[in-house]
């Protein structure tokens, strides 16, 4: 595998697939240009080799083929005024003649844009012919789409078959992924801690299972604490609660003491007695909640504690919220992780932020650059870190 830092692209036609996949308002203008943003370092060591650039995404889910609404045409002003003003040729079908004949005459320092993949069911279901006919676009071929990297589509995966093993590339947004979460998987200075929240347990099984194998503490906030508080015996209120994961959870703390990983619960939560913004509040132990009230948010104790672990740890993973942060009354638990994680860092630790509301959450309160990496993929990264081989990461590795 070539890294794609010591590439030379010169007189080179690199096929890019990236993750464009952002939001839009109904007037087609860009909500959250965050992944566009991303690759903009890859196209930009691209062109400055003296080699031009082919993007290929997806936006949404089209359901039956082209529609205005998921086209990658409204993205063409904001990618060229991100490139510095540069223009954007563009392609209004992925594949064919058009894209054949503009990918063709493209030049050094040259962009182009192929229209939406997802307009082909292809795609998404791995065709090999698909895959064939978007190779023959590009002479070299960079996987800088993390978001997708879970997926075995044609472009993220398939497509590498094409290319010889030279010409398969990480751009730099999946390098940085990549080499972060080997960083937190497999070389962990210790202690590790992974602080683990968010709403469902069931979503975070497989995440708690693998982590059990390498980390030395394991921080359990969200709704999902509360599963656990239930199963141990405590007095839960209203707070959510899977009752048919509670023999998982008692599984998991059985396995965590035996393998010697502290799981830390939250000693105390901030109740509520509606699930709203302007609810009554309480602090109250965490297993000792009156009926009709529910846990909301980790309490200052909880917060004391786990901040504690956090900041004696050399290496720090952090995925889910500890608690409702998305109204005020309860996202004071997830700011103190966050300002916890920040001190460590500081200090000297690695730290990893990823997937889904906790990089929301570290964006909200502006304490992404306080972290030594921020991930831009929810999925990918989760099931990165239950131990899964991502089939976009093996395409380039293989
Ligand atoms: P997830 O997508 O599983 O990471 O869960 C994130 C969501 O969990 C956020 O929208 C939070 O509002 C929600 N959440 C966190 N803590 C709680 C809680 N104690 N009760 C209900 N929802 C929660």
């Amino acid at each position: 595998m070539s890294t794609f830092s010591a590439y030379d692209f010169r007189n080179q036609k690199a096929l890019i697939r990236v993750d464009f996949n952002v939001p839009l308002n109904d007037k087609f203008e860009i909500t959250d240009d965050t992944r566009m943003r991303a690759a903009i370092p890859t196209i930009k060591k691209i062109l400055n080799d003296g080699g031009s650039v082919i993007l290929m995404s997806h936006l949404g889910r089209p359901k039956d083929g082209p529609t205005d609404k998921y086209s990658l045409k409204h993205l063409i002003p904001h990618l060229s005024e991100l490139l510095g003003g540069a223009r954007v040729f563009f392609a209004d079908d992925c594949i064919g003649e058009q894209a054949w004949l503009t990918a063709g005459m493209l030049r050094a320092g040259e962009v182009m844009l192929l229209e939406n993949l997802r307009f082909y069911k292809e795609e998404e279901k791995g065709n090999e012919e698909f895959a064939a006919k978007l190779a023959r676009l590009g002479d070299v071929w960079v996987n800088d789409a993390f978001g997708t990297a879970h997926r075995a589509h044609a472009s993220t995966a398939v497509i590498a078959k094409f290319f010889p093993a030279e010409k398969r590339l990480f751009g730099l947004l999946m390098e940085g992924e990549v080499t972060s979460a080997e960083k937190v998987l497999h070389a962990s200075e210790k202690p590790f801690v992974a602080i683990i929240g968010g709403a469902k347990v069931s979503d975070k099984i497989l995440i708690i299972e693998n982590l059990l194998e390498r980390a030395t503490d394991i921080i359990i906030g969200g709704g999902m604490a509360y599963t656990f508080i239930r199963a141990r015996g405590g007095k839960i209120g209203n707070s959510l609660c899977e009752e048919d994961r509670l023999q998982t959870a008692l599984d998991i703390l059985k396995l965590a003491k035996e393998k010697n990983v502290s799981i830390h619960l939250p000693e105390d939560s901030v109740i509520a007695d509606k699930f709203d913004a302007n609810a009554n509040t309480a602090v109250t132990p965490s297993d000792a909640i009156p009926d009709g009230w529910m846990g909301l948010d980790i309490g200052p104790k909880a917060e004391g504690i786990f901040s504690e672990v956090i900041r004696k740890s050399k290496t720090i993973l952090w995925n889910g919220p500890m608690g409702v942060f998305e109204m005020e009354k309860f996202q004071k638990g997830t700011k103190a992780i966050a300002v916890a994680i920040a001190e460590a860092t500081q200090a000297g630790s690695f730290s990893l932020v990823g997937g889904g509301d906790s990089v929301s959450a570290v964006n909200q309160f502006g304490f992404a650059d306080k972290v030594s990496y921020v991930s831009t993929g929810g999925g990918a990264m989760l099931e990165y870190f239950e131990g899964k081989v991502l089939p976009g990461i093996a395409a380039v590795q293989s």
